[in-house]
Order: C-alpha cells, then structure tokens, then sequence
C-alpha cells in the first residue's frame, strides 16, 4: 500500500484512518440526533471521565459537552460565545469549555446544527465525577436548572497520593447510589451482566488506545500529538461500546503498516517533544505545520494519555471503575504525576518538554507549582512554557509563542551538537 509521502515538510502526512474516524463519529451524532427527536432513548450527559460504561449499559445515548466544548473552540469560535457566558455571571477565568458551550447554549448555536440538529441534545439525566475538577459541577448544574431534570454526581478526593481502599470504597459506593436515579430515569433496572459486558469493552477500547499512542516509542513516530488529540474522539465519547474497538483496530493497523514502511507523522523527524497540558484546540493546524517545519514531532502528551483506563476489570465492574478513574493523572498529587512524567519522558526519548499553561484550566496546567523546575533538576531535559488557552484565542499571542518555540528547537539543536 503506497503512501503519499510529502516534499514540503509543512505539508503533513495524513492517517488514512481519518475517513473512518469520520464515519465512526459521524454515527455516533446520528444516533444521538435520532434518540433527541424520536425520543425512541433516554439520554444521559456525562463529564468526559464520568461513569460512561454505566450509562451505556443502561441503555442511555451519552453526549459529552466537553466534547462539544472542543468542537466550539476548534471550529474558532470559542471567543463570539464566552462574552455572553460572562454576562449571565460565569466568569472568564474559568473553564473556557464551560463558557463557551453556555455561552453557545444561550444564543441558541452548536455546531451540530450542520450535522442536523436543532440544538443540542436535550438531557434526561445529568452525570458527573469531579475526578477532573469541580467545574463540571457546576457547568452541568447550569443545565440541570434550566432543563429541569436530575443530576447526580461522584465527588472524588483531589490529589491523591496512596489509592487507599478507603477511597476506592467510597467511589465504587457512590458509582452503587446513583443507580437507583438512573434507573428511573431510564425506565429499566440495572443489569450487571451488561454493565459488565460495558466495563469489558471500555477495557479493551482502552487497551487499543494504549496501543496506538505507545507506537508513538517508535522512532521516528507514525503519530503525533496533533493527530492523536483528534482520534481520541472515540475513546472520549463512546467509551463502554464496541464502536471504540472497531474503530481503534483500524487506527492501530494503519500505524503498524506505515512504521513497516518507515512513514513518519512529521517528514525529518529530528526532536521529540513532550505536550503537557491542555490542547490549543484553535491553533491544532497550525500548530502541527509549525512542528512539522521544525523537524519536531510531539509524541506524547498528557492529555491524550488521560483515556487509558486499563485496570477497568469486568469480574469486579465497580471496585475496578472506582480504580480506573481515581488512578487517572489529573486527580493524583504532584509526587504521583512527576513519577509518570518521568517513565513517559524515558519510554519516549523526549527531547524537551512544553508545558501549555492554559489560562482557564488550573487543573491540567502542572507549571503553576514548581513542577518543571523539579523535572529539569531530575531528567535534564530542557523545558519551554507557552501561555495559552484551551478554547479562548483571547488569551495566547502567537507570534510570541512562535518566536518561543523556535528559539526552544534552536537550544535542543545546539545540545544535540
Ligand atoms: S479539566 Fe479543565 S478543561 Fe476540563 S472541564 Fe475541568 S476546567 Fe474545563
């Protein structure tokens, strides 16, 4: 099989998988658009690391608004809609994806409209885990009042150090008490064997997108940051289904066949970088040329490593979910993450590391506590800070951050001379 190998380093190689992705997610809105207008399923919203496999055991449609929120800012439109968020009382320090899917909610857009929909899925129930912060809370409480229909939640500890079975016990007792509202909602009683067969699933979807970011190791790599931020759609929203799988088959067969035939995501593939923090999700093109003409491929990032939940375990769906998502980065103490850090630095040759400190998201930018100062004095490996945001363009100067970026590859060459 031949692949279009490109002359101008800007030009970047594209996964075939694309088409598929597409596909995969275009069915996933389909179904979501058909529950919302025949009301033939119950839908259920959920946080991005919320309890997705039980809700798809219980038959509910599931819609993310965080993935909505990634679609405003990548579709740059993020900065029309937050002012209006900011004018109902939300302030614009906080999550951006909060302000501006409210913001879009109130003047009544979405981007689904393209796809079909009239606006967004209207919730039965609303769910959600502060294993990630405590935003979510208050962002889906927004559409609890305003819907008027139930919300239940998960409150898990922050900064966790020792995963004691304590707070494992106390997780998987509250993934236990929130069934008996899903279930009225749902009109149906809760099945384990099907929220076993969902926790099973979640695994081995999981597993697969383990997969395709560990070919990342390989130098140099078929895959970087900006495609993986990308085909994370599927293990993010349909998590719990079989429709991951098949997806992520596809995506992990593509980057075996193109390390066989040395096809590497950036053409000159000279230094490997590491991303920490949130993407600019309105900067993801741009961004990727710029790399790509730097010889500089992103090969790991913390985000995209955020949705490895392998240790969900369909022998023991509870305790093993309450495991997973308290075991997940942004809930654990700096010590916790510095000991990821480090092993991905080592299993990914990382050359130097990029921390996105994105205004409106305290919780994955790790350079606010002296964390990178520790990790140099550790690893050795160089750093560079950029100030940005997630979904507002407001808050990130590009041509400063270009000049950064450049002057950042221009150090590594010289160390590597
Ligand atoms: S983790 Fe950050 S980006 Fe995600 S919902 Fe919370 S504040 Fe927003």
């Amino acid at each position: 099989m031949s692949e279009h190998v490109p002359h101008d380093k800007s030009e970047l190689v594209k996964l075939r998988s694309v088409n598929d992705l597409r596909t995969t997610m275009g069915q996933y809105f389909e179904r979501l658009r058909e529950a919302t207008e025949t009301g033939s399923r119950k839908i259920a919203w959920c946080t991005s690391v919320g309890p997705a496999e039980l809700l798809y055991s219980m038959g509910f449609e599931v819609y993310f608004p965080e993935n909505h929120g990634a679609m405003l800012g990548a579709g740059k439109n993020a900065d029309k809609y937050i002012p209006t968020a900011v004018a109902h009382g939300y302030s614009p320090d906080i999550c951006s994806y909060l302000t501006s899917d409210i913001g879009a909610f109130l003047q009544n857009e979405t981007p689904l409209q393209k796809s079909g929909f009239k606006s967004i899925p209207r919730p039965d129930i609303l769910v959600y885990n502060t294993n990630q912060c405590r935003e979510v809370e208050d962002w889906f409480s927004f559409y609890a009042r305003h819907f008027n229909v139930p919300i239940v939640g998960i409150q898990t500890p922050l900064c966790i150090s020792d995963l004691n079975p304590e707070i494992i016990k106390s997780v998987s007792d509250q993934y236990h008490r929130i069934i008996t509202e899903l279930e009225k909602v749902a009109g149906r009683t809760f099945d384990i064997d099907r929220f076993r067969e969902a926790v099973g699933l979640s695994h081995d979807g999981c597993v697969l997108w383990s997969q395709v970011l560990q070919k990342a190791t390989h130098i140099p790599s078929p895959i970087n940051f900006f495609d993986s931020a990308i085909h994370m759609g599927p293990i993010v929203v349909m998590r719990g289904t079989s429709h991951a799988v098949d997806y992520y088959k596809i995506l992990l067969a593509e980057l075996e066949e193109r390390i066989e035939n040395n096809i590497s995501a950036v053409p000159e593939e000279r230094f490997r970088i590491y991303w920490e923090g949130m993407p600019l999700w309105y900067k993801l093109s741009s961004m990727a040329k710029l790399f790509a003409t730097l010889d500089t491929c992103i090969v790991a990032s913390t985000y995209c490593n955020s949705w490895i939940f392998d240790d969900l375990d369909p022998s023991d769906p509870f305790e093993s979910s309450a495991l997973a998502y308290c075991k997940l980065f942004i809930v654990r103490s700096e010590t916790v993450k510095e000991k990821v850090l480090v092993r991905l630095f080592k299993e990914f040759t990382i050359h130097g590391i990029i921390y996105h400190e994105s205004k409106t998201c305290a919780r994955n930018s790790n350079n606010r506590f002296g964390m990178q100062n520790r990790l140099i004095k550790q690893t050795g490996i160089p750093y560079l800070e950029i100030n940005g945001d997630l979904n507002d363009p407001r808050c990130y100067s590009e041509e400063q951050s270009i000049i950064a970026i450049e002057t950042f590859i221009d150090q590594l060459e010289g160390k590597k001379n």
